[in-house]
């Protein structure tokens, strides 16, 4: 078998490549960032238009890899899901208005949907 390095991934910036990266050497396998403005150089800070692209040493990695990032994205979607799908119920107490805020508002204080009145939006647990 060739042993031509294998494009796994290509991201938007170095940071994500470097997250990728790093999370792959957690699972045992080694990986390397390829950044096309700078060639054989890792920058950090850098947004590339081109994408970074992220290889690993011959096809049998990559293989493995592959199936590791699809899991790993698997989870991270299903963990969006769930934080996004959350929201808090407020009833406005000048107009009786239930609101429904996003779960991350938890703590702070919006306005009524219907009278613009202030409405405390509770942390979790109260
Ligand atoms: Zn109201």
């Amino acid at each position: 078998m060739a042993d031509e390095p294998v494009m796994i991934r290509r991201t938007n910036t170095v940071e994500e490549a470097d997250i990728i990266v790093a999370w792959l050497d957690e699972q045992g396998i080694e990986a390397t960032v390829y950044d096309h403005e700078n060639p054989g150089v890792i920058a950090f800070g850098v947004t590339d238009t081109e994408g970074i692209e992220i290889f690993v040493a011959d096809a049998e990695i990559a293989e493995r890899a592959k199936e590791l990032l699809e899991e790993h994205d698997r989870l991270h979607a299903e963990e969006a899901a769930v934080t996004s799908g959350e929201t808090v119920q407020v009833q406005c107490e000048e107009c009786g208005h239930l609101n429904s805020y996003s779960d991350e508002l938890r703590g702070s204080v919006q306005e009524c949907a219907e009278c613009d009145a202030y409405v405390d939006i509770p942390e979790a647990g109260e």
